[in-house]
């Protein structure tokens, strides 16, 4: 869905701040994932378009891992180790990223809503 005036722009952050970054977008389609990764991380992730989403501060402390089929630029913090988002491309192409709604500001969202994502079979 695309945001409107009433849609809230969330502040996100790695653990230790270095990180910022903010992404204008409702909360509707939070989701875990089974996959290697996201299983050991135990995070509720929200896709946001690129254009919804600005990293406001830490590229230098970002590393990016890959793995599986490598389309996945996953981001962590390189001091300390926490990983804020994730960033790839949606099955039309267009870049987004898969934001760590636990790295949120106050996020507002139906823990009910969270609905799961078979990654390990992807
Ligand atoms: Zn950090």
């Amino acid at each position: 869905m695309s945001p409107d005036a009433e849609t809230p722009t969330y502040k996100g952050s790695c653990q230790c701040g270095a990180v910022t970054f903010t992404a204008r977008t409702r909360l509707e389609a939070p989701f875990q994932c089974n996959c290697s990764r996201c299983r050991r991380l135990n995070a509720v992730m929200h896709s946001v378009p690129d254009s919804d989403f600005v990293l406001e501060s830490g590229g230098e402390a970002l590393k990016t891992f890959r793995f599986n089929s490598h389309t996945i630029a996953h981001q962590f913090c390189t001091v300390c180790g926490i990983q804020p988002f994730a960033s790839g491309t949606d099955r039309d192409g267009r870049a987004l990223h898969v934001v760590n709604v636990n790295c949120l500001d106050n996020p507002v969202y139906d823990p009910g809503a969270i609905t799961r994502f078979n990654g390990a079979d992807f």
